[in-house]
């Protein structure tokens, strides 16, 4: 089968085009066949296309909404200039899996999307309401470009984490607010993690149920997982993608008395408060310059920015402050595990995340550190690190690919 995966941010249309089936997932046999991102929807769109091995496609055009997108992904990806082996028509895509953020309490697998589906995600939309309407956009355009009769499914966010105790998901507030709008932790990336932990048992030869590590995806948004058994015992964003480590543009965890301060002092309105603490904030409002990683590595190196590297430092020291709570909330983990954009790309933020961790038994290999990037996967603690390192570059696409084919062939789902 080809399953089309689609992500759907609020200006953006991700994209990849997986073979796979059930033998060849078996096989560990599927494979990407295309893939491509088109940012800035809405307006003079970036399109920027490549199938596996072969043609490429970068363009500027205007595309002024989710669907007229998704029209320009499929009309490329089945045309004679794309050449994709095997897809030279609509016919040749025999389903579509959706990446979901939010599947509140309901959705804790992924499910064919039928009318039902589709109203538990607009129930959703108030527990995220910057995602869910982009995703909802996709589920609908998807189905009238290629008709009813290929099946979509959604895959959330949020499902991996239905594991986590009442401990875990409840904030110390008044029951009746979770009873009464389930007001709770929902945690996100939880497709990464799911990918992490499969992976991650692949290589060191484990079974699921074996699988105790401490994981973090460290990308613009960034969150850490708490994995144990398997599962999902805890993770660090909450009710929205906005609580824990520091991010790109947003803070993570403050003192909710802030909001009131800068209503009362700055003068400023819920939304733009929301707009301060979501686009603002992190790594862009400490350094005030940006809240790409790269650049501000690059501007440390360079010119010794002193905001760059105290944004570099907190976002470090963040991430490390949840490595040690989770391992005691945990009663210890085989490993840390690093994915995401600067997880997997940067040596230099591993490094300076881990240090100062040997008391904890866990003394990185500086040469495999720096050796590990752009794709590899693999372990980058020394030879006899009682608490191992290791880099896996996450893979969500392929595991929504997977379970669209198990969902739509009614196979159970395994990780
Ligand atoms: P993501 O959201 O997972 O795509 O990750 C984006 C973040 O990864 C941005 O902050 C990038 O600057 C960062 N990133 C990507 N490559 C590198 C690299 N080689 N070194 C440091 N940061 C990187």
């Amino acid at each position: 089968m080809n399953v089309l995966v689609l992500n759907c941010g609020s200006s953006s249309v991700k994209f990849q085009l997986i073979a796979t089936d059930l033998d060849l997932i078996a096989k560990n046999a599927d494979r990407r066949l295309a893939r491509g991102v088109i940012e800035r929807v809405g307006s003079e769109a970036l399109v920027s296309f490549a199938v596996e091995g072969g043609a490429k496609l970068r363009t500027a055009e205007p595309l002024r909404d989710h669907r007229a997108a998704i029209d320009r992904i499929l009309r490329w990806v089945v045309s004679p200039e794309a050449k994709v082996p095997g897809v030279s028509s609509l016919a040749d895509i025999q389903a579509v899996g959706h990446r979901v953020v939010h599947g509140g309490e309901k959705f804790t697998k992924c499910v064919v999307i039928d009318s039902e589906v589709l109203d538990g995600i607009e129930d959703t939309i108030e527990l995220a309401p910057l995602h869910n309407p982009a995703n909802i956009k996709g589920i609908l355009a998807a189905r009238e470009l290629l008709g009813p009769g290929v099946p979509q499914c959604a895959v959330f966010d949020t499902s991996f984490h239905s594991t986590l105790p009442e401990t875990a998901y409840l904030y110390a507030l008044p029951y009746q607010l979770y009873r009464r709008y389930k007001l709770r932790r929902y945690g996100f990336h939880g497709t990464s993690y799911r990918y992490v932990a499969y992976r991650y048992r692949q290589l060191a030869g484990l079974k699921p149920k074996d699988v105790n590590v401490v994981a973090l995806h460290l990308g613009n948004g960034a969150s850490a997982c708490a994995i144990k058994g398997g599962a999902s015992v805890d993770t660090s964003m909450g009710l929205t993608p906005l609580e824990g480590l520091v991010m790109g543009t947003r803070g993570g965890d403050i003192d909710p008395s802030i909001i009131e301060f800068l209503h009362d002092r700055e003068g400023l309105t819920l939304d733009q408060i929301d707009t301060l603490l979501n686009k603002q904030s992190g790594l862009l409002g400490v350094s005030g310059l940006t809240n790409d990683m790269r650049e501000l590595l690059e501007e440390e190196r360079e010119n010794g920015d002193r905001r760059a590297r105290l944004a570099i430092d907190m976002f470090c020291a963040r991430a490390r402050k949840y490595i040690g709570a989770y391992l005691a909330a945990m009663g210890g983990a085989d490993a840390v595990v690093f994915t995401g954009g600067i997880g997997e790309n940067s040596a230099e933020v591993r490094g300076r995340i881990l240090k100062g961790l040997e008391w904890m038994g866990l003394s990185l290999d500086a040469a495999r550190n720096k050796a590990m990037t752009a794709g590899k996967e693999g372990e980058v603690s020394a030879p006899g690190s009682r608490l191992k390192a290791w880099v896996i570059p996450t893979n969500e696409e392929l595991l929504i690919a997977r379970d669209a084919v198990r969902a739509v062939k009614g196979a159970p789902r395994r990780w």
